[in-house]
């Protein structure tokens, strides 16, 4: 079985990628439980060093491994390059975590008691289309740096910048086995990560369907999981605001990667008495959006990543839909599709559902408690921004809103040093910051008589 992967921006052939079967999958996970013996026997130091140059062998390939994210995804070139860049910064931050993975000295009567962050054995990532190679660092570095090792499953649309990452692993000097790229299908590779008990953990990025379903398979082996799932986050615009810049940066919290990012801003909620000045400085802002050939440095909005994710995306705008303005888009091949504006009622379908393009849904509001009532209403809680310049009601309003990433006056979600994560059904446990190498540990107690 293989896979034949489709520039999404002019539909020509980029390259086959053969798919692993059931068995494959097994042989891959027996040599990683041998490499993670190993490993965790490493000096924390060396083990340190050798993810240091990981990551230099990433910078020394971020030119390459953009240009093959911008073939595969049709992400725009400099947006490209800040991701493989990024996946360097991620590296480079968890290789100091090795020499701190810092256990604590408990007082008790009789003895002494410590605890030891010991690492869980392999560790199953299976990551998602839209932001391949980002993502699966926040799952192998953390991971790798506390003594595991990782498999990783791509999404099938878009292996390249993975694979590049595994080989780039072997250069750097990491040990055979330790980090293993598997391209193959969700319901073969994915399914046995799941099954498979010498996987001990799963880190899941995707849709929340797919995560119920790995979380339910889970439970059966008691397996650990982190699951980052789906989104439907709101940017507020308060009447107290910067009006003008509030209208100037929205376009970009919903329309960046298309659309095609969990943190997307993709409902606007806006206070009804600055509705129509807001909406007249928004419309010329997505108007200004660059859509375009993902190749060139100016390019702002790439295609979506595959022409059946624009059918997808394109069910949502049928005739009936209330499109108040677009923005534009290149004609011809391509998965393209132009920015969408659009003014549903509260509770309706545009209005509830993820639909992961570039379509915003403008809900007006009347209060701060109109407000938050607004954006709590979702089965969803991963981002969300808000816009006033009154600090009380800045203060309020981010601890009301049910969310794991909010910001204030701006539209930032994802920094490797920073806790990322989602309440409710967008997710279980956090990612990245300070603490996410201990989240590959199991703790362990250990008394010490000393009589
Ligand atoms: P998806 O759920 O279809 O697929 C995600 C991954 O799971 C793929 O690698 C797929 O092959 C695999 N998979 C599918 N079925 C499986 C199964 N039965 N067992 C094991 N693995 C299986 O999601 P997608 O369409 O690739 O990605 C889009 C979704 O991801 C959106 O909902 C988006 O919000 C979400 N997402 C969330 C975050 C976050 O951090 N919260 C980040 C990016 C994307």
């Amino acid at each position: 079985m293989s896979y034949t992967v489709i520039n999404p921006a002019d539909e020509s052939i980029v390259t086959e990628v053969e798919h692993l079967d059931e068995a494959a999958t097994d042989a891959a996970i027996a040599r990683a439980v041998v490499a993670q013996r190993e490993w965790a026997r490493v000096a924390p130091a060396d083990r340190a060093r050798a993810l240091r140059r990981f990551a230099d062998a990433v910078d020394a390939d971020i030119e390459h491994l953009a240009l093959l994210e911008t073939r595969n995804s049709g992400h725009p070139i400099t947006q490209s390059r800040w991701e493989a860049g990024h996946v360097r910064d991620v590296l480079e931050y968890y290789s100091a975590s090795p020499e701190r993975l810092i256990g604590k000295q408990i007082p008790v009567a009789g003895g002494l008691d410590v605890t030891f962050h010991e690492p869980l054995g392999v560790v199953g990532v299976i990551t998602p289309w839209n932001f391949p190679m980002t993502i699966a660092s926040w799952g192998f570095a953390p991971a790798l740096a506390a003594g595991n090792a990782v498999v990783l499953k791509p999404a099938e649309w878009t292996p390249l910048t993975s694979l590049r990452l595994g080989e780039l692993a072997l250069e750097a000097g990491l040990p055979e086995g330790l980090f293993q790229v598997l391209a193959g299908r969700g319901s073969v590779v994915g399914e046995r990560f799941v099954t498979n008990p010498a996987v001990r953990k799963l880190v899941f990025t995707g849709s929340t369907e797919v995560g119920k379903r790995i979380m339910a398979g889970a439970a059966d082996q008691v397996k650990r999981v982190t699951l980052e799932l789906g989104g439907k986050s709101a940017n507020i615009v308060f009447a107290d605001s910067d009006i003008e810049k509030a209208a100037a940066t929205a376009p970009y919290s919903v329309f960046d990667n298309a659309g095609q990012d969990c943190c997307a801003r993709s409902r606007l909620l806006v206070q009804r008495s600055v509705y129509d000045r807001f909406m007249e400085g928004f419309e010329q802002a997505v108007k200004n959006v660059k859509v375009g050939d993902p190749t060139l440095e100016e390019t702002e909005v790439g295609p979506l990543v595959t022409l059946a994710h624009r059918e997808s995306v394109a069910s949502f705008i049928d005739d009936s839909a209330p499109v108040a303005f677009r923005g534009s888009a290149p004609d011809g091949p391509g998965a393209w599709f132009a920015p969408t504006v659009v003014t549903p009622e509260r509770g309706s379908r545009l209005a509830t559902e993820e639909i992961f393009g570039p379509v915003v849904s403008v809900l007006p509001f009347d209060d701060e408690a109109d407000a938050i009532a607004l954006a709590n209403d979702t089965e969803y809680g991963l981002s969300g921004s808000i816009w006033t310049n009154d600090l009380g009601r800045g203060i309020r309003v981010a601890r009301a809103v049910e969310g794991g990433n909010l910001s204030v006056n701006s539209h930032s979600s994802v920094r490797y040093s920073t806790p990322f994560g989602g309440f409710k059904q967008s997710g279980l446990g956090r990612e990245l910051g300070p603490d996410a190498a201990e989240h590959f540990t199991e703790t362990k107690n250990v008394f010490f008589a000393s009589e």
